[in-house]
């Protein structure tokens, strides 16, 4: 594709679909990572909050980002990584909640991790009240292991329909 300067709008969509590499049923935009997308001295610089610090996927989610504003027609990519404020879990969009429900993960419950002591509390403490079983909806699920397939995630079978499911843990 010829090289060319995306508009801001463009570059969202060029954005939208780029999946989150340890969650890849939602994209980057969906998990509210992609902070925000400006034209700067003809840069077009994307501001990036990590959902972890730390979080091994950066690199990852960096390297995407460039690749998909690249096959777009983009070269002056300038990517920012803002921690502060601090990722969320209330950032995932109505959008991003229904993809993780439709594909079997239980979305975090808005404002869950106030419950237990607030946002600095480190996650693994985090004990939210029972999450909704994503198939039945029912709320009796009992929590298997503080941790899924990611450190995100925690595991959770449902008392109801006796499927086990995976808890995207509200931080
Ligand atoms: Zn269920």
């Amino acid at each position: 594709m010829a090289r060319r300067e995306l508009t801001v709008a463009q570059a969202w969509r060029a954005l939208e679909r780029v999946p989150d590499p340890e969650v890849p049923v939602v994209s980057l935009c969906e998990l509210g990572i992609v902070r925000r997308v400006r034209r700067v001295d003809g840069d077009l610089e994307v501001t990036l909050t990590p959902t972890y610090s730390g979080c091994p996927a950066t690199e990852a989610i960096a390297a995407s980002v460039r690749q998909a504003l690249g096959r777009a027609g983009e070269t002056r990519v300038v990517l920012r990584t803002q921690l502060s404020p601090p990722w969320t879990t209330d950032w995932i969009s109505a959008a991003g909640r229904d993809k993780l429900r439709r594909y079997g993960i239980a979305p975090p419950e808005p404002g869950g991790a106030a419950e237990v002591g607030g946002k600095d509390w480190q996650p693994l403490r985090f004990q939210p009240a029972s999450p909704a079983c994503p198939r039945c909806g029912s709320r009796r699920s009992r929590r298997l292991s503080q941790f899924g397939a990611t450190a995100c995630k925690a595991l959770y079978r449902c008392e109801a329909c006796l499927e086990p499911f995976e808890y995207f843990k509200p931080i």
